[in-house]
């Protein structure tokens, strides 16, 4: 690793990285060395203490128990939270939307203290959300429809300092009834999209890596299985 490499955080991958989720920071990883970047995986585990000098972080979905754990330890080596403080971009997928809320209730009815890093609390719903997701995004720079699988139990709803990543054309999202999907403040950005999230949708993988590298654009690339890839879920 040089002063140059892009440091990509996969951060508590032994404890959140429900259905491939881990891959968000492959994808990552990929897009940079096309274009001539050098880029790396540091991965965060329970074991560690989470560093605030990374270029960008991710953290994948969990079932409760799982969820409470990593919670805990954000909680304690405050990392994350410094650098979504500097501008860092975070991606948050499924339950880690909800341990970087405010709070959540676990399936068990018990409340959980979360990070704080987004204004949104979290309850369980009467009804699991399931299946495939197809949103229109509303985050400004983004303009691709995006795809992705839900499986969860909790309803995340947006407080006043957290604004919606996307309005939700077919399946559940947030899942509290307002037609919305994810949530964005800041640098962090959430969303209940798992698939990856960013193998199936290019455009925000360049987004925020984009914010990584404080450039506005970046070259194109041209991947020609990712482009049927979406394709084939846009129809699914
Ligand atoms: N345990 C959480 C819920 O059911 C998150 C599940 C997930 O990350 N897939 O709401």
């Amino acid at each position: 690793m040089t002063e140059s490499t892009v440091r990509i955080g996969l951060v508590l991958p032994d404890v959140m990285g429900t259905y491939g989720d881990g891959g968000n920071a492959v994808v990552l990883r990929q897009r940079l060395r096309l274009r001539g970047y050098d880029a790396e995986i540091v991965e965060i585990t329970l074991s560690d203490p989470v560093p605030d000098s990374l270029d960008i972080y991710t953290l994948g979905g969990a079932e409760d128990s799982a969820q409470r754990l990593a919670t805990r330890h954000l909680q304690r080596y405050p990392g994350l939270q410094e650098a979504a403080a500097k501008g860092v971009p975070v991606l948050a997928i499924c339950a880690a939307i909800q341990v970087l809320g405010q709070w959540y209730e676990t399936s068990a009815g018990e409340r959980v203290d979360g990070v704080g890093l987004f204004d949104v609390t979290t309850a369980p719903q009467v009804k699991r959300a399931i299946g495939e997701v197809t949103t229109t995004p509303v985050l400004d720079g983004l303009t691709a429809p995006l795809t992705g699988f839900e499986n969860h139990r909790g309803g995340t709803k947006l407080g006043g300092d957290a604004a919606p990543l996307a309005r939700v054309t077919r399946g559940i999202g947030n899942g509290v009834g307002d037609g919305l999907e994810g949530v964005v403040q800041g640098s962090v950005l959430g969303t209940y999209l798992h698939g990856p999230a960013l193998a199936r949708n290019p455009e925000l993988a360049d987004f925020l890596l984009c914010r990584a590298l404080g450039v506005t654009e970046l070259p194109p690339l041209d991947l020609p299985e990712v482009e049927q890839l979406r394709r084939e879920r846009l129809r699914a």
